[in-house]
């Protein structure tokens, strides 16, 4: 990988975050979901996996899971508090939304068959973790290599 590329890459990386992270969609979607800051409207659930929870406590019990998969798997959760929020607000927001935890950090293409392959846990994060020590959207990282993501 060039330095060119490699920069550009931690630019992608830090714009995406900088989305996640904002109170308000500030990327242009008007709170349409492209980057997971959805405004919440439980009217707009999806019947796939309806839920009747709010946003708050679609936040508590995704935390829950995730902290469960990372023991179950021997990961860890990223340390980072705000990241770690960001992206599983930005799952809770996805549900709410589609009716489907899909993965904050992907676009979805509309096709059920190939949108579920982004849906926590993706199908992608295995190799992910395996190669990069960490899933795409930095959630999940293999043990030993929190702190060598840069
Ligand atoms: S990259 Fe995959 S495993 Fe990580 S948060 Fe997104 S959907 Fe979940």
């Amino acid at each position: 990988m060039t330095d060119d590329t490699s920069k550009k890459q931690k630019e992608s990386i830090a714009g995406r975050f900088k989305r996640l992270l904002a109170p308000e969609s500030d990327c242009g979607c008007g709170g349409g979901g492209c980057c997971g800051n959805v405004k919440s409207d439980r009217k707009r659930n999806m019947a796939d996996e309806p839920t009747t929870l709010t946003e708050d406590e679609l936040v508590d019990e995704i935390r829950a899971w995730a902290e469960q998969y990372a023991r179950d798997h021997d990961l860890v959760l990223n340390p980072d508090e705000r990241v770690r929020n960001a992206v599983i607000r930005g799952l809770a927001r996805n549900q709410l939304r589609y009716g489907r935890r899909y993965c904050p950090c992907r676009i979805r293409k509309g096709v059920p068959e190939e949108d579920a392959k982004i849906a926590c846990p993706c199908v992608y994060h295995r190799d992910e973790i395996a190669s990069e020590g960490k899933c795409h959207c930095n959630l999940f990282f293999r043990k030993g290599a929190v702190g060598r993501e840069e």
